[in-house]
């Protein structure tokens, strides 16, 4: 399999993400792309902002903005932090993008012809004041249960108890404050998913290799209750993708939009298409890792997201392609794995956008190289189960496996053979029985690695990396060249000339985890990144009287007090 199609899910526009939103999806993903590039595999890496919807509209009116200006602007603050955490996609696009607009609209209009979309009458809360329907957290009155006066229209937060909007005493709109409602009569589309559950569940039950947090899921979704239900795919909003069966009116759904879930996950395609277009490429390049019938049938795809996306991607989305697909008029990608993760928890409790607890993109790049965060993530992805960021766990991390382990064993070998050999791959010395026995072991831990990588087992591939950081360190440690040089300086010579291999090979293998300081090691070695399946020959890879320089320390240690007061800097109330 050459071709991989690689997604991320969307995030939200509203707001800056915390690491437990990056370690979910994004981070991964791109371990995952940079390791397939490395492969010398095509790849085709896409992510987005998901603007449409409520949130959005609201946050805008916040900000005092039009939303479609908020969107620009969050776009760029989020595009600046994926770049800065190393975020290598092909395209991070805009779910209100043109390309997406038209996709939803057809999708919508071949599910019509399909007999999977219908329309529903339904009574809604309509604010004369707002000039719009008001979602039911957006009805705010007295509980009928327990006098609360601030219930929301689809729970009292005071009681708990699960309401509808008709139930609140002196209901009023959240946003304006207008008690002017009525109840009216309006049309909305459905996706009918239940026609699709058998079809959904035998190819769910396919998937034998996925991960079981993403089966479990959607067969619960599936078959938990009365079973997959069909879905509202339209809203009574301005802020969205009109609705349209493909470029065609639909009669009666006027002034109405697409529900933001239907048009989010089509983005994934439409990222494709603004790729090209932004290139000045034709349909058939992005055709070619989209469409089946059009060049897509060798690609692999695979996805991934937080626990709390999956039903989406394991029904929802499947059931827009499956459904497409079934008319026959083109033939759509579905997707080929989807990899997905549980959450990660910060210091003993949740991490809060609304009270600021925890740590943010922003603040994390402000006092940290992006390679630090992404190797403690990464390091403990939250695959199995929840996993914890505490401040203790990142500082060893960073100062034993980064400083310790690998950044020093750069340090000492350049810095060494520059003082006795001078800046470049020194001659002499042959490989004894210590070189034999670290390439024996390094040529089975980089084939596990390698395995680990294959199957985006993350932890399990972290650890190896280390584990192959160690075997080097202890190579150094048992054969001293700085001994070995006073005895027999031909004998330190092998040993770094060696070791200065053993540093590009680092490099390479730790490129999708660390990419920075991989790029500085490759670059002070002035050393290309072929990919080092058989390790005897990496390691003899640079030769006699190639030059290198001496890089900066690569990683700095993490203080007791810096600790200390980041504990307390992120513990909550965000400014
Ligand atoms: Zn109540």
């Amino acid at each position: 399999m050459d071709r991989i199609l690689i997604t991320s899910a969307i995030p939200y526009i509203n707001g800056i993400k915390h690491l437990g939103n990056l370690v979910g999806s994004q981070l991964p993903a791109d371990l995952f792309a940079r390791y397939n590039r490395a492969r010398g595999r095509e790849v085709m890496f896409l992510c987005a902002t998901d603007e449409h919807g409520t949130p959005a509209e609201l946050a805008a009116a916040k900000a005092g903005k039009p939303v479609d200006e908020y969107c620009a602007e969050m776009w760029q603050v989020q595009k600046d932090l994926s770049d800065g955490f190393g975020l290598s996609f092909d395209k991070f696009g805009r779910s209100s993008s043109e390309q997406n607009k038209a996709l939803t609209q057809y999708f919508a209009g071949r599910l019509f012809e399909a007999g999977l979309i219908e329309e529903r009458s339904e009574t809604q809360v309509y604010s004369h004041a707002d000039g719009r329907f008001l979602p039911d957290r957006y009805i705010e009155g007295t509980c009928p249960n327990c006098g609360y006066d601030r219930a929301r229209g689809d729970q009292c937060e005071n009681c708990t108890k699960q309401l509808d909007p008709t139930d609140l005493i002196d209901p009023r709109s959240a946003i304006s404050g207008s008690t002017e409602l009525e109840q009216r009569e309006t049309k909305h589309l459905y996706l009918l998913q239940s026609r699709m559950r058998d079809q959904l569940r035998d190819w769910i039950n396919s998937k034998t290799d996925w991960p079981v947090l993403t089966t479990s899921i959607a067969k619960k979704w599936l078959d938990d209750g009365d079973g997959l239900q069909d879905r509202g795919i339209t809203r009574d909003l301005d802020w969205g993708v009109p609705v349209m069966r493909g470029t065609e009116d639909w009669p009666g759904m006027e002034g109405k939009v697409f529900y933001v879930w239907f048009d989010a996950p089509i983005e994934y395609i439409a990222a494709a298409h603004e790729w090209a277009d932004a290139q000045g490429l034709s349909q058939e390049d992005w055709y070619r890792w989209w469409r089946t019938d059009q060049g897509a049938e060798d690609v692999r795809y695979v996805q991934f997201m937080g626990k709390d996306n999956v039903p989406f991607h394991t029904l929802s989305f499947p059931t827009t392609i499956m459904g497409t697909n079934g008319v026959g008029h083109e033939t759509w990608k579905l997707v080929d794995y989807i990899k997905s993760f549980n959450y990660l928890n910060y210091d003993g409790g949740q991490f809060s956008t609304s009270q600021g607890r925890g740590v943010f993109m922003d603040q994390a790049l402000s006092i940290l190289p992006a390679d630090y965060w992404r190797w403690w993530l990464l390091r403990n992805a939250p695959e199995t189960s929840d996993a914890e960021f505490t401040w203790q766990s990142f500082q060893g991390a960073v100062n034993k496996d980064l400083a310790d382990v690998l950044g020093n064993l750069v340090s000492r070998v350049t810095k060494f053979c520059r003082s006795k050999f001078g800046e470049e791959v020194p001659s002499g010395g042959v490989n004894g029985e210590a070189e034999a026995r670290l390439i024996n072991e390094l040529q089975t831990r980089v084939e596990t690695y390698t395995r680990h990588m294959e199957d985006i087992e993350i932890r399990k591939a972290a650890s190896e990396l280390r584990a192959i950081w160690v075997a080097g360190n202890e190579y150094l440690q048992s054969t001293a060249p700085w001994a070995a040089y006073k005895e027999d300086p031909a004998r330190a010579a092998g040993i770094i000339r060696l070791s200065l291999n053993l540093i590009r090979l680092y490099a390479v293998l730790s490129a999708p985890f660390i990419p920075n300081a991989s790029k500085t090691m490759l670059e002070a070695l002035n050393a290309d990144d072929a990919w080092p399946d058989d390790v005897a020959a990496a390691l003899a890879h640079l030769p006699e009287g190639h030059a290198f320089t001496v890089p900066e320390n690569l990683f700095a240690k993490i203080t007791d007090d810096q600790r200390d007061a980041w504990v307390t800097q992120f513990a909550g109330q965000r400014a």
